[in-house]
Protein backbone atom coordinates (compact mmCIF):
# COMPACT_ATOMS: atom_id res chain seq x y z
CA UNK A 1 0.00 0.00 0.00
CA UNK A 2 1.34 3.17 -1.00
CA UNK A 3 0.78 5.48 1.80
CA UNK A 4 2.42 9.03 0.80
CA UNK A 5 1.00 9.33 -2.27
CA UNK A 6 -0.79 12.96 -2.88
CA UNK A 7 -4.50 12.14 -3.35
CA UNK A 8 -5.36 12.58 -6.84
CA UNK A 9 -8.39 14.67 -8.09
CA UNK A 10 -10.42 11.87 -8.57
CA UNK A 11 -9.80 10.17 -5.21
CA UNK A 12 -10.51 13.48 -3.42
CA UNK A 13 -13.76 13.87 -5.36
CA UNK A 14 -14.66 10.86 -4.21
CA UNK A 15 -13.76 11.91 -0.78
CA UNK A 16 -15.83 14.41 -0.49
CA UNK A 17 -18.87 12.69 -1.78
CA UNK A 18 -18.38 10.27 0.31
CA UNK A 19 -18.00 12.16 3.36
CA UNK A 20 -21.56 14.20 2.69
CA UNK A 21 -23.17 10.88 1.95
CA UNK A 22 -22.25 9.19 5.21
CA UNK A 23 -23.33 12.66 7.11
CA UNK A 24 -26.19 13.00 5.59
CA UNK A 25 -27.04 8.98 6.40
CA UNK A 26 -26.00 9.37 9.86
CA UNK A 27 -28.02 12.93 10.39
CA UNK A 28 -31.04 10.62 9.30
CA UNK A 29 -30.27 7.30 11.34
CA UNK A 30 -29.21 9.35 14.63
CA UNK A 31 -30.90 12.55 14.36
CA UNK A 32 -34.35 11.58 12.69
CA UNK A 33 -34.36 7.56 13.73
CA UNK A 34 -35.65 7.12 9.85
CA UNK A 35 -32.53 5.91 7.77
CA UNK A 36 -32.70 6.60 4.10
CA UNK A 37 -30.25 3.83 3.49
CA UNK A 38 -30.24 0.06 4.90
CA UNK A 39 -27.66 -0.81 7.19
CA UNK A 40 -25.19 -2.78 4.80
CA UNK A 41 -26.07 0.05 2.02
CA UNK A 42 -24.09 2.93 4.57
CA UNK A 43 -21.80 0.23 6.10
CA UNK A 44 -20.66 -0.46 2.52
CA UNK A 45 -20.05 3.70 1.68
CA UNK A 46 -18.18 3.53 5.17
CA UNK A 47 -15.82 0.85 4.37
CA UNK A 48 -15.32 2.87 1.05
CA UNK A 49 -14.13 5.95 2.71
CA UNK A 50 -12.17 3.63 5.10
CA UNK A 51 -10.25 1.87 2.00
CA UNK A 52 -9.89 5.14 0.43
CA UNK A 53 -8.21 6.78 3.28
CA UNK A 54 -5.82 3.43 4.22
CA UNK A 55 -4.68 4.47 0.79
CA UNK A 56 -4.30 8.11 0.87
CA UNK A 57 -4.04 8.80 4.90
CA UNK A 58 -3.72 12.54 3.93
CA UNK A 59 -7.72 12.52 3.39
CA UNK A 60 -8.11 11.25 7.37
CA UNK A 61 -8.70 14.53 8.75
CA UNK A 62 -9.80 14.85 12.19
CA UNK A 63 -13.26 15.86 10.92
CA UNK A 64 -13.20 12.72 8.61
CA UNK A 65 -16.47 10.32 9.80
CA UNK A 66 -14.17 7.23 10.51
CA UNK A 67 -12.48 9.50 13.22
CA UNK A 68 -15.66 10.17 14.74
CA UNK A 69 -18.19 8.32 16.87
CA UNK A 70 -21.42 9.00 14.54
CA UNK A 71 -24.45 11.11 16.67
CA UNK A 72 -24.31 14.30 17.31
CA UNK A 73 -26.68 15.90 20.55
CA UNK A 74 -30.29 16.97 19.54
CA UNK A 75 -31.66 20.48 20.98
CA UNK A 76 -34.90 18.91 22.34
CA UNK A 77 -32.33 16.99 25.09
CA UNK A 78 -30.19 18.50 27.68
CA UNK A 79 -26.06 17.60 27.30
CA UNK A 80 -24.49 15.68 29.50
CA UNK A 81 -20.96 15.30 29.52
CA UNK A 82 -20.44 11.36 29.92
CA UNK A 83 -17.80 10.98 32.64
CA UNK A 84 -15.66 8.70 30.12
CA UNK A 85 -16.53 8.66 26.40
CA UNK A 86 -18.21 5.88 24.80
CA UNK A 87 -17.17 4.49 21.55
CA UNK A 88 -18.11 2.70 18.51
CA UNK A 89 -16.72 -1.17 17.14
CA UNK A 90 -14.39 -1.58 14.64
CA UNK A 91 -16.38 -4.08 12.10
CA UNK A 92 -15.35 -7.15 10.38
CA UNK A 93 -17.37 -8.36 7.63
CA UNK A 94 -15.25 -12.07 7.36
CA UNK A 95 -14.34 -14.65 9.37
CA UNK A 96 -10.73 -13.94 8.04
CA UNK A 97 -10.47 -10.59 8.63
CA UNK A 98 -12.15 -11.79 11.80
CA UNK A 99 -9.40 -14.21 13.03
CA UNK A 100 -6.65 -11.41 11.53
CA UNK A 101 -7.41 -9.00 14.30
CA UNK A 102 -8.48 -12.23 17.28
CA UNK A 103 -4.68 -12.87 15.99
CA UNK A 104 -3.17 -9.42 16.37
CA UNK A 105 -5.22 -8.59 19.28
CA UNK A 106 -4.46 -11.43 21.00
CA UNK A 107 -0.57 -11.04 20.08
CA UNK A 108 -0.55 -7.77 21.31
CA UNK A 109 -2.59 -8.92 24.58
CA UNK A 110 0.17 -11.71 25.35
CA UNK A 111 3.33 -9.07 25.13
CA UNK A 112 0.89 -7.27 27.76
CA UNK A 113 0.17 -9.11 30.35
CA UNK A 114 2.27 -13.05 29.60
CA UNK A 115 0.93 -14.48 32.94
CA UNK A 116 -2.64 -13.87 31.29
CA UNK A 117 -4.19 -16.57 28.94
CA UNK A 118 -6.31 -14.56 26.53
CA UNK A 119 -9.98 -15.02 27.03
CA UNK A 120 -12.28 -13.79 24.53
CA UNK A 121 -16.04 -12.60 26.12
CA UNK A 122 -18.42 -13.34 23.17
CA UNK A 123 -22.05 -11.71 23.24
CA UNK A 124 -24.35 -10.81 20.69
CA UNK A 125 -24.64 -7.36 18.83
CA UNK A 126 -27.75 -6.02 19.73
CA UNK A 127 -29.57 -3.92 17.10
CA UNK A 128 -30.17 -1.13 19.38
CA UNK A 129 -29.57 2.10 20.83
CA UNK A 130 -26.82 3.11 23.44
CA UNK A 131 -27.88 4.28 26.47
CA UNK A 132 -25.22 5.02 29.68
CA UNK A 133 -26.66 4.45 33.30
CA UNK A 134 -25.08 6.42 35.97
CA UNK A 135 -25.48 5.20 39.66
CA UNK A 136 -24.53 7.02 42.42
CA UNK A 137 -25.02 5.15 46.00
CA UNK A 138 -26.98 2.29 44.14
CA UNK A 139 -29.40 4.97 43.08
CA UNK A 140 -29.71 5.69 39.02
CA UNK A 141 -28.99 9.43 38.38
CA UNK A 142 -28.74 9.94 35.08
CA UNK A 143 -29.53 8.49 31.55
CA UNK A 144 -28.00 9.80 28.80
CA UNK A 145 -27.74 8.67 24.55
CA UNK A 146 -24.38 7.92 23.48
CA UNK A 147 -24.08 11.20 21.48
CA UNK A 148 -21.23 12.37 19.76
CA UNK A 149 -19.28 9.79 22.53
CA UNK A 150 -18.43 12.63 24.90
CA UNK A 151 -21.66 14.50 25.09
CA UNK A 152 -24.74 12.47 24.83
CA UNK A 153 -28.43 13.88 25.53
CA UNK A 154 -30.57 13.65 28.58
CA UNK A 155 -33.15 10.79 28.41
CA UNK A 156 -33.36 10.26 32.35
CA UNK A 157 -36.97 10.78 32.65
CA UNK A 158 -37.43 8.32 29.69
CA UNK A 159 -35.26 5.93 31.05
CA UNK A 160 -37.05 5.87 34.20
CA UNK A 161 -40.42 4.36 32.26
CA UNK A 162 -38.26 1.22 31.16
CA UNK A 163 -38.71 -1.70 33.86
CA UNK A 164 -35.47 -3.53 32.97
CA UNK A 165 -33.30 -0.47 34.45
CA UNK A 166 -33.28 -0.61 38.42
CA UNK A 167 -33.60 2.62 39.82
CA UNK A 168 -32.38 1.56 43.23
CA UNK A 169 -29.72 -1.53 42.88
CA UNK A 170 -30.22 -4.57 44.50
CA UNK A 171 -27.96 -5.73 47.11
CA UNK A 172 -24.90 -4.13 48.45
CA UNK A 173 -21.04 -3.74 47.36
CA UNK A 174 -21.74 -0.89 44.08
CA UNK A 175 -19.21 1.43 43.25
CA UNK A 176 -20.15 4.84 45.16
CA UNK A 177 -20.78 5.89 41.72
CA UNK A 178 -20.60 4.01 38.43
CA UNK A 179 -21.65 4.17 34.72
CA UNK A 180 -23.37 0.88 33.18
CA UNK A 181 -23.85 1.15 29.32
CA UNK A 182 -26.06 -1.06 27.59
CA UNK A 183 -28.49 -1.37 24.54
CA UNK A 184 -32.34 -0.43 24.65
CA UNK A 185 -34.49 -2.36 21.87
CA UNK A 186 -37.74 -3.73 21.72
CA UNK A 187 -37.79 -7.37 21.74
CA UNK A 188 -39.26 -9.05 17.88
CA UNK A 189 -42.38 -10.36 19.74
CA UNK A 190 -43.08 -7.23 21.46
CA UNK A 191 -42.24 -5.37 17.90
CA UNK A 192 -44.67 -7.22 16.08
CA UNK A 193 -47.57 -6.83 18.48
CA UNK A 194 -47.13 -3.52 19.03
CA UNK A 195 -47.32 -3.01 14.88
CA UNK A 196 -50.68 -5.22 15.04
CA UNK A 197 -52.39 -2.89 17.06
CA UNK A 198 -51.24 0.24 15.24
CA UNK A 199 -52.25 -1.75 12.45
CA UNK A 200 -55.63 -3.02 14.16
CA UNK A 201 -56.07 1.08 14.55
CA UNK A 202 -55.61 2.16 11.29
CA UNK A 203 -52.46 4.07 12.09
CA UNK A 204 -49.14 3.38 9.75
CA UNK A 205 -46.52 0.40 11.47
CA UNK A 206 -42.73 0.81 13.03
CA UNK A 207 -40.15 0.40 10.15
CA UNK A 208 -38.36 -1.84 12.16
CA UNK A 209 -37.54 -2.59 15.97
CA UNK A 210 -34.22 -0.64 15.90
CA UNK A 211 -35.44 2.71 14.79
CA UNK A 212 -38.64 2.22 16.48
CA UNK A 213 -36.49 1.59 19.99
CA UNK A 214 -34.04 4.79 19.54
CA UNK A 215 -37.79 7.07 18.18
CA UNK A 216 -39.13 5.79 21.68
CA UNK A 217 -36.50 6.84 23.88
CA UNK A 218 -35.87 9.70 22.33
CA UNK A 219 -39.28 11.30 22.68
CA UNK A 220 -40.00 14.54 24.64
CA UNK A 221 -42.77 13.31 26.76
CA UNK A 222 -42.00 10.24 28.98
CA UNK A 223 -45.31 9.10 28.94
CA UNK A 224 -45.10 8.18 24.93
CA UNK A 225 -41.60 6.34 26.29
CA UNK A 226 -43.17 4.59 28.47
CA UNK A 227 -46.43 3.38 26.30
CA UNK A 228 -43.25 1.61 23.96
CA UNK A 229 -42.13 -1.99 24.83
CA UNK A 230 -38.88 -0.70 25.34
CA UNK A 231 -36.20 -3.40 27.24
CA UNK A 232 -32.33 -3.21 28.11
CA UNK A 233 -28.81 -5.37 28.32
CA UNK A 234 -25.87 -3.69 29.40
CA UNK A 235 -22.74 -4.65 27.72
CA UNK A 236 -20.35 -2.71 28.81
CA UNK A 237 -18.91 -0.62 31.81
CA UNK A 238 -17.83 3.39 31.37
CA UNK A 239 -16.30 4.79 34.92
CA UNK A 240 -16.06 2.52 37.27
CA UNK A 241 -13.25 3.16 40.05
CA UNK A 242 -13.14 0.72 42.79
CA UNK A 243 -15.43 -1.36 41.32
CA UNK A 244 -13.41 -4.84 42.64
CA UNK A 245 -12.81 -6.71 39.21
CA UNK A 246 -10.67 -8.12 37.11
CA UNK A 247 -12.50 -9.27 33.92
CA UNK A 248 -15.71 -8.17 32.15
CA UNK A 249 -17.61 -11.02 32.83
CA UNK A 250 -17.27 -11.07 36.37
CA UNK A 251 -18.19 -7.24 36.16
CA UNK A 252 -21.90 -8.83 34.53
CA UNK A 253 -22.47 -11.61 37.39
CA UNK A 254 -22.27 -8.53 40.05
CA UNK A 255 -24.28 -6.53 37.91
CA UNK A 256 -27.29 -9.13 37.95
CA UNK A 257 -26.71 -9.51 41.66
CA UNK A 258 -27.83 -5.69 41.68
CA UNK A 259 -30.91 -5.98 39.45
CA UNK A 260 -28.91 -4.86 36.31
CA UNK A 261 -30.17 -7.06 33.31
CA UNK A 262 -27.47 -9.00 31.80
CA UNK A 263 -28.00 -10.70 28.66
CA UNK A 264 -28.57 -14.31 28.57
CA UNK A 265 -26.57 -14.78 25.51
CA UNK A 266 -22.80 -13.63 26.53
CA UNK A 267 -20.12 -16.86 26.81
CA UNK A 268 -16.37 -16.52 27.61
CA UNK A 269 -13.95 -18.62 25.37
CA UNK A 270 -10.91 -19.53 25.02
CA UNK A 271 -9.69 -20.14 21.63
CA UNK A 272 -10.67 -19.06 18.04
CA UNK A 273 -12.24 -21.42 17.11
CA UNK A 274 -14.24 -21.81 19.83
CA UNK A 275 -15.27 -17.79 18.34
CA UNK A 276 -16.03 -19.30 15.41
CA UNK A 277 -18.26 -21.85 17.17
CA UNK A 278 -20.45 -18.82 18.64
CA UNK A 279 -20.48 -17.14 15.81
CA UNK A 280 -22.16 -20.29 13.81
CA UNK A 281 -24.58 -20.93 16.34
CA UNK A 282 -25.81 -17.80 16.80
CA UNK A 283 -26.12 -17.11 12.99
CA UNK A 284 -27.93 -20.24 13.04
CA UNK A 285 -30.12 -19.28 15.67
CA UNK A 286 -30.28 -15.28 15.59
CA UNK A 287 -34.26 -15.37 14.90
CA UNK A 288 -34.94 -17.67 17.92
CA UNK A 289 -33.40 -14.74 19.87
CA UNK A 290 -35.76 -12.74 21.56
CA UNK A 291 -34.23 -9.26 19.73
CA UNK A 292 -32.83 -8.71 16.36
CA UNK A 293 -28.54 -8.34 15.90
CA UNK A 294 -26.42 -7.82 13.52
CA UNK A 295 -23.41 -9.36 14.25
CA UNK A 296 -21.61 -10.80 17.22
CA UNK A 297 -19.41 -8.82 19.50
CA UNK A 298 -15.75 -10.53 20.44
CA UNK A 299 -13.92 -8.53 23.53
CA UNK A 300 -10.84 -9.38 25.76
CA UNK A 301 -12.11 -10.34 29.29
CA UNK A 302 -9.55 -8.97 31.16
CA UNK A 303 -9.98 -5.26 32.33
CA UNK A 304 -6.26 -4.35 32.68
CA UNK A 305 -5.61 -5.21 29.34
CA UNK A 306 -8.60 -3.75 27.83
CA UNK A 307 -7.14 -0.38 29.83
CA UNK A 308 -3.35 -0.93 27.79
CA UNK A 309 -4.58 -1.56 24.63
CA UNK A 310 -6.56 1.37 25.09
CA UNK A 311 -8.66 3.52 22.25
CA UNK A 312 -8.44 5.01 18.34
CA UNK A 313 -10.65 8.25 18.45
CA UNK A 314 -13.42 5.95 17.25
CA UNK A 315 -13.12 2.45 18.73
CA UNK A 316 -11.75 0.36 21.58
CA UNK A 317 -8.46 -1.41 20.38
CA UNK A 318 -9.87 -4.90 22.81
CA UNK A 319 -13.30 -5.15 20.86
CA UNK A 320 -14.21 -6.06 17.42
CA UNK A 321 -18.00 -6.50 15.68
CA UNK A 322 -18.28 -9.38 13.00
CA UNK A 323 -21.15 -8.58 10.90
CA UNK A 324 -23.10 -11.06 9.26
CA UNK A 325 -23.56 -10.76 6.11
CA UNK A 326 -26.91 -8.97 4.89
CA UNK A 327 -30.30 -10.88 4.48
CA UNK A 328 -33.54 -10.63 3.27
CA UNK A 329 -36.62 -9.97 5.83
CA UNK A 330 -39.19 -11.67 5.58
CA UNK A 331 -41.97 -11.11 8.24
CA UNK A 332 -45.37 -11.36 8.03
CA UNK A 333 -45.52 -7.67 8.69
CA UNK A 334 -43.52 -6.76 6.14
CA UNK A 335 -45.63 -8.51 3.48
CA UNK A 336 -48.11 -4.96 3.95
CA UNK A 337 -47.14 -1.72 3.60
CA UNK A 338 -45.05 -0.60 5.86
CA UNK A 339 -43.55 3.22 6.31
CA UNK A 340 -40.07 4.10 6.42
P1 LIG B 1 -22.04 -0.01 15.70
O1 LIG B 1 -23.51 -0.05 15.93
O2 LIG B 1 -21.53 -0.81 14.58
O3 LIG B 1 -21.26 -0.45 17.00
C1 LIG B 1 -21.21 0.23 18.21
C2 LIG B 1 -22.41 0.05 19.06
O4 LIG B 1 -22.82 -1.30 19.17
C3 LIG B 1 -22.14 0.43 20.49
O5 LIG B 1 -22.20 1.81 20.67
C4 LIG B 1 -23.25 -0.29 21.22
O6 LIG B 1 -24.31 0.59 21.41
C5 LIG B 1 -23.69 -1.37 20.27
N1 LIG B 1 -23.68 -2.72 20.84
C6 LIG B 1 -24.69 -3.64 20.67
N2 LIG B 1 -24.42 -4.77 21.30
C7 LIG B 1 -23.21 -4.60 21.91
C8 LIG B 1 -22.41 -5.44 22.71
N3 LIG B 1 -22.78 -6.69 23.02
N4 LIG B 1 -21.25 -4.95 23.17
C9 LIG B 1 -20.86 -3.68 22.86
N5 LIG B 1 -21.58 -2.83 22.09
C10 LIG B 1 -22.74 -3.30 21.61
O7 LIG B 1 -21.53 1.40 15.49
P2 LIG B 1 -22.26 2.77 15.40
O8 LIG B 1 -21.19 3.74 15.28
O9 LIG B 1 -23.25 2.91 16.48
O10 LIG B 1 -23.08 2.80 14.10
C11 LIG B 1 -22.87 2.10 13.03
C12 LIG B 1 -24.07 1.21 12.88
O11 LIG B 1 -25.21 1.96 12.62
C13 LIG B 1 -23.83 0.31 11.74
O12 LIG B 1 -24.45 -0.93 11.95
C14 LIG B 1 -24.51 1.04 10.62
O13 LIG B 1 -24.93 0.15 9.63
C15 LIG B 1 -25.63 1.71 11.32
N6 LIG B 1 -25.93 3.00 10.66
C16 LIG B 1 -26.79 2.96 9.66
C17 LIG B 1 -27.10 4.11 8.97
C18 LIG B 1 -28.09 4.05 7.86
O14 LIG B 1 -28.26 5.07 7.19
N7 LIG B 1 -28.72 2.92 7.62
C19 LIG B 1 -26.50 5.31 9.33
C20 LIG B 1 -25.60 5.33 10.38
C21 LIG B 1 -25.31 4.14 11.04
Amino acid sequence: VETTNAPPAPARERHDELVEKIRAHREAYYQQDAPLVSDSEYDALFQELELLEARYPILAGQDSPTQEVGGEVSAAFAPVTHASRMYSLEDVFSLEELDAWLERAGANANRLHPQIPVRWLCEVKIDGLALNLTYRDGKLVRAATRGDGTTGEDVTHNALTIADIPQQLAGSGWPAEFEVRGEVFIATEDFNAYNEALIEQGKAPLANPRNAAAGSLRQKDPEQTAKRPLRMFVHGLGRSRDFPITEQSQAYELMRGWGLPVSPYGRVVESLAQVRDFIAEHGEKRHELIHDIDGIVVKVDDLSTQEQLGYTSRVPRWAVAYKYPPEEVHTKLLDIQVQV
